[in-house]
């Protein structure tokens, strides 16, 4: 791709991706200038590294009309609010702006396999990796999950796949994004902060088909068969659900032309089962149909769903203590994340939540709460919100942090009960992110473990 040649990229954002694109542009002679409004996370000794890379430049503590004037084209990372930055009148007027999804894209030779929706993305991604690499393809798991697409793309190839988290907020900023197989998991209230409302956010979901054609794919979950925007979708179209003992939902959109020519595997629930709770299971299901479209064997498929290890801090099992089974769910950022995790509960929880609040409506989960919810020890700035939500409705019970949490937790749950951490918020009002709270609740509830 030759059009960013002699041109000067303005790269807002110095975190992961946005230094990821930096890097990559610099490689190629472009010229890159990177603004951040935070302090900046690079030493004297990185910028220097830039620096001797190729023509660059850097500003941290805000973005200055001064700074970003001057750019050809705005690559946007998905932590950037486009429209504030926008309003705030330093960004260059009527130039292109892209997010790093995009730019990663559009040098990307590899096909894409890219999953969205509220809950579940890193868990199918990670599945659909593991599958296809079990059958033996170049495939390289990215994205939303970790390491940016913009970063792995030199070492991908037209004979490779790109298995690509998105989120809404990498939607944002796409124009000519085009999956071959795109992946809607499902959509929740989440993002009210950024997004305005639900319509906002399911409105940037649907954007992962925009530019897909007849050729291509969209994997979409089952009970959203029913919404308008399906009928905009122009490529050939496959529901799944939970069921998969002989429906794998295959069926083709009736509103499109789409035929599904290829047979799918068709498996039992007790055949495979390396994760546990029907959300589990739709996500073991849209990762089969993924399979099924690229033609693996049905046999490696299922070798391969068997032996998958899922994720860390996703509804996982730590360990029993004094009969207390605990869980750690940290990466439920969101009241539907919670939802499912509350459903796999078959024991009375002392649920630990809160953090930093997202703007989504903690009442709706009263009734899931008062079946299996003895206890809620709340931590973080949603604590006001949840105690309001809750009180009355279950016992609810302050806490100053994780440990004086795990305390309570403890004081309060009994042997054959369950602790669970699942906080339906953000992490960072408290921690660097959801990894490092569940890696602090994880050590709270050992230093508390006998000592044998
Ligand atoms: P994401 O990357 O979208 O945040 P993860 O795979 O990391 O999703 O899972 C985050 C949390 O969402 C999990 O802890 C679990 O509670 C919940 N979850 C996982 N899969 C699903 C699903 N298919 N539907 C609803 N919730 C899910």
């Amino acid at each position: 791709m030759t059009e960013l040649k002699d041109k000067t990229v303005l790269i807002l954002g110095m975190g992961v991706s946005g230094l990821a694109a930096a890097s990559f542009l610099l490689k190629r002679g472009i010229k890159v200038k990177v603004s951040d409004s935070g302090d900046g996370t690079l030493k004297k000794s990185d910028v220097d590294k830039f620096k001797q890379s190729g023509e660059c430049d850097f500003e941290w503590g805000g973005h200055t009309e001064e700074f970003c004037s001057g750019a050809d084209i705005v690559v946007v990372s998905p932590g950037i609010d486009i429209k504030k930055s926008h309003s705030s009148g330093v960004l260059p007027k009527d130039v292109p702006v892209i997010g790093t999804l995009e730019l990663g894209a559009r040098y990307c030779e590899a096909p894409i396999i890219a999953i969205t929706g509220t809950n579940g993305k890193s868990t199918v991604t990670d599945l659909i990796g593991h599958i296809l690499s079990e059958a033996g393809m170049d495939v390289k798991v990215c994205g939303n999950i970790g390491n940016p697409l913009i970063g792995e793309v030199d070492g991908l190839s037209k004979n490779s796949i790109a298995v690509v988290e998105v989120s809404s907020f990498q939607l944002e900023t796409i124009q000519r994004f085009k999956p071959y197989i795109a992946v809607l998991l499902n959509i929740a209230e989440d993002h009210y902060d950024r997004h305005g409302s639900y319509d906002g956010y399911k409105s940037e979901k649907y954007r992962i088909f925009e530019n897909q054609t007849e050729t291509d794919w969209a994997v979409i979950n089952e009970c959203l068969r029913d919404s308008p925007e399906i009928k905009d979708v122009r490529s050939r179209v496959v529901f799944f659900d939970k069921e998969m003992d002989e429906h794998v939902t295959a069926k083709k959109n009736e509103d499109t032309n789409s035929k599904l020519e290829r047979k799918l595997p068709v498996f039992r629930h007790d055949e495979i089962l390396p994760v546990s709770g029907d959300h589990n299971f739709e996500n073991i299901a849209c990762s089969i149909i993924v399979a099924g479209i690229l033609g693996i064997n049905t046999d490696k498929v299922k070798e391969a769903v068997k032996i998958f290890v899922p994720l860390r801090h996703r509804t996982e099992r730590i360990g029993i203590i004094n009969g207390i089974v605990f869980i750690d769910d940290s990466k439920a950022t969101n009241i539907d994340a919670t939802r499912v995790a509350l459903k796999t509960v078959d024991k009375k929880a002392v649920l630990i939540a809160g953090g930093r609040d997202k703007g989504g409506d903690y009442g709706s989960l009263v009734p899931l709460v008062k079946q299996k919810v003895k206890t809620i020890i709340v931590i973080g700035e949603a604590k006001t919100r949840i105690v309001e939500a809750f009180e009355g409705e279950t016992k609810v019970v302050d806490a100053e942090d994780m440990g004086d949490a795990v305390e309570k937790a403890i004081k309060y749950a009994e042997p054959g009960d369950i602790v669970m951490l699942s906080p339906m918020c953000s992490s960072f009002d408290m921690f660097s992110g959801y990894k490092e709270r569940g890696e602090v609740f994880q050590s709270e509830v050992m230093k508390r473990a006998p000592k044998s």
